[in-house]
């Protein structure tokens, strides 16, 4: 088990002038079933997630007050964030300015993380089945090409942990709004790999599939190491990814 007991991303740790990190359940300071809770808006005592965050962050050198986060409303909209704080209305934020770190906050939504090593330029984006129906990713490459002149073949993308096609099962309103190859049914359920659904948009918008990387790890069934909405609903904390040139 040890080897997958650190969710972390091994095509973004080639970089060693990024820091990259995802949080667990594991190690923090709110009262079960919440421990390593990152977010605000759980119920969590605002105490215990302000010092959360600092064990979070601290572990990978990064400093609470050096954070930029969305608060994630599911849109596409993707905002520049060249300064650390909360920006509002948008699930992704881009910034090529060093030492401002980009925290996506999820509990089984797809987090995604993206560098460019030519152009420096770093993406978080927030993506559950809304943010994907929407392209939120696509609109995040877009932007990374329009404002940066990032080339898509330079780029390189972490898909983390989350909502797995194993557990995530899903209305017909839902299947029926993504695209028939993401979608499986199985024993009279329906189910979506919402991984795979980013991945396609990303290789649609030209990054090279052997630039991405999926986690393997679901959200909803490994209750050792994550939180999970689907799975613990207003009982579920938040995990964070952070990503940050230095
Ligand atoms: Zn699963």
């Amino acid at each position: 088990m040890a080897e997958r007991s650190v969710p972390t991303s091994e095509k973004l740790s080639h970089f060693t002038s990024i820091k990259f990190g995802f949080s667990t359940r594991n190690g923090g300071v709110s009262p079960v079933p919440l421990g390593m809770n990152l977010s605000f808006n759980v119920g969590d005592d605002k105490v215990n997630v302000v010092h959360n965050r600092r064990l979070f962050f601290g572990a990978l050198g990064i400093s609470s007050q050096q954070v930029a986060v969305p608060l994630q409303c599911h849109s596409a909209t993707v905002h520049i964030a060249s300064q650390p704080g909360e920006y509002t209305e948008c699930d992704g934020l881009l910034t090529s300015v060093p030492q401002v770190a980009l925290a996506i906050s999820v509990a089984d939504c797809v987090p995604i993380f993206i560098f460019d090593p030519h152009k420096s330029v770093v993406a978080a984006v927030h993506s559950g089945w809304k943010g994907t129906v929407r392209r939120i990713v696509t609109n995040a490459i877009g932007r990374m090409i329009g404002e940066y002149g990032s080339q898509p073949t330079d780029l390189v993308a972490f898909i983390g942990p989350s909502a797995g096609v194993c557990c995530y099962e899903v209305g017909s309103e839902v299947a029926m709004q993504m695209d028939p190859s993401v979608v499986q049914n199985k024993d009279g359920k329906t189910f979506v790999n919402l991984k795979h659904a980013n991945k396609n948009h990303l290789t649609e918008m030209g990054v090279v599939e052997n630039n991405i990387e999926v986690s393997s790890y679901c959200t909803i069934c490994s209750p050792e190491l994550f939180h999970s909405y689907r799975r613990d609903r207003n009982a579920s904390g938040r995990m964070m990814g952070v990503i940050m040139i230095h």
